[in-house]
């Protein structure tokens, strides 16, 4: 079968190359590739910044974002049948007390692999192969856009996080802020909006078409960070702010949004920063507004399957209340003949998505 391929920590490595396609063992789900989402996480591994071929291969299929239909079962294969369109979680657990909890998004110990990242072949090709405890059946209706289903899980881990820990207290949440508009950020408003929520979203962009038709057809306020600066916020909304969500990316975000949330509030850390960065913080003032406010920071990474399964019927929540919105984030689809890392050098872009089947 026909694979993407790169050479791990090789920039420029990538080629598509003719693999042995994958025989199921009875505990084992044939899946053919429909289509393939594409992330930073992969725009990194095109750049050879990271990345890890399995055991005994030379070269990793990456792609960790998918979704397919199910091609054949294996005999001890129960409640998955040819014909099912499923997606594949990301994330398979090592040894520690997480993993084995179903919880690998928590590991401790760090032994995990990640397909189409670290020690495991991902999606970038005709077929794949996968035990059914890592697969989600996915709803007809969101079969054009659930290949985002992996992403979407990642804010609907954030917002869970949320919503559990603040448990420690009576909390009836209004209002959320998320800072940040990338594929991430945008489920991220989308849900805390199914939750009930008075949503804002913060970005330094003045206009982008398909964003501004999300914010209309949600509910979603936004505002642009050059106009009000996140640190003002608080005073420029005039209300309480439960929720803050940050996911720009930029350490510099990060340090404005510390005192953005109101009592009891919480702020929810999701940016993967590389960057060193430094600044003078009043941690005295941090510190008293944290104690006397009862606030809480926390961060967030990666989703295990209860957060694909629950973004699946939140998708569906999505896709019945405002139909068609959810593939407008689709921006750009090509063949995986056309495909280039390049491509994901391209800000204006939501979601690159390879079309395989
Ligand atoms: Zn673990």
């Amino acid at each position: 079968m026909k694979a993407g391929t790169i050479i791990p920590k090789q920039k420029g490595s990538f080629k598509i190359m003719e693999v042995e396609a994958p025989e199921i063992s009875e505990n084992e789900v044939l899946v053919k590739v429909n289509m393939l989402g594409l992330d930073g996480t992969d725009k990194e591994l095109g750049e050879g910044l990271y990345g890890e071929a399995p055991a005994g291969s030379e070269y990793l299929i990456p792609g960790h974002e998918s979704i397919g239909t199910v091609e054949k079962v294996g005999s001890a294969v129960n409640g998955i049948s040819t014909g099912d369109i499923v997606v594949a979680t990301v994330r398979r657990p090592d040894d520690c007390i997480n993993c084995k909890s179903g919880e690998s998004d928590m590991c401790i110990k760090g032994d995990y692999l990640e397909r189409g990242i670290k020690g495991e072949h991902g999606y970038m090709a005709e077929y794949y192969k996968e035990k059914q405890e890592y697969l989600v059946k996915i709803p007809k209706e969101i079969s054009e856009v659930a290949v985002m289903l992996e992403p979407f899980s990642i804010a609907e881990k954030a917002v869970k996080q949320v919503l559990e820990a603040q448990k420690r207290m009576v909390w009836q949440p209004k209002s959320a802020v998320v800072l940040g508009t990338g594929t991430v950020g945008l489920f991220a408003a989308m849900i805390l909006r199914l939750n009930g929520m008075d949503v804002v979203s913060v970005d330094r962009t003045a206009t982008n078409t398909i964003k501004d038709r999300i914010y209309a057809e949600m509910g979603i306020k936004h505002i642009n960070s050059n106009d009000v600066p996140i640190e003002k916020l608080p005073d420029e909304l005039g209300k309480r702010i439960d929720i803050a969500v940050e996911l720009t990316g930029s350490p510099k975000a990060v340090a404005r949004a510390l005192n953005v949330p109101s009592i009891n509030g919480v702020l929810c850390l999701l940016s993967v920063t590389g960057e060193s960065y430094s600044e003078s913080i009043d941690i005295g003032r941090l510190n008293y507004n944290m104690v006397l406010g009862n606030k809480l920071i926390l961060g967030s990474v990666n989703s295990n399957i209860s957060h694909f399964i629950k973004g699946a019927q939140d998708m569906a929540a999505i896709e019945s209340q405002h139909p068609g919105l959810l593939k407008t984030m689709i921006t750009r689809k090509i063949r995986l003949e056309d495909f280039s890392y390049e491509m994901l050098n391209d800000r204006e872009q939501i979601k690159n998505v390879i079309i395989m089947g």
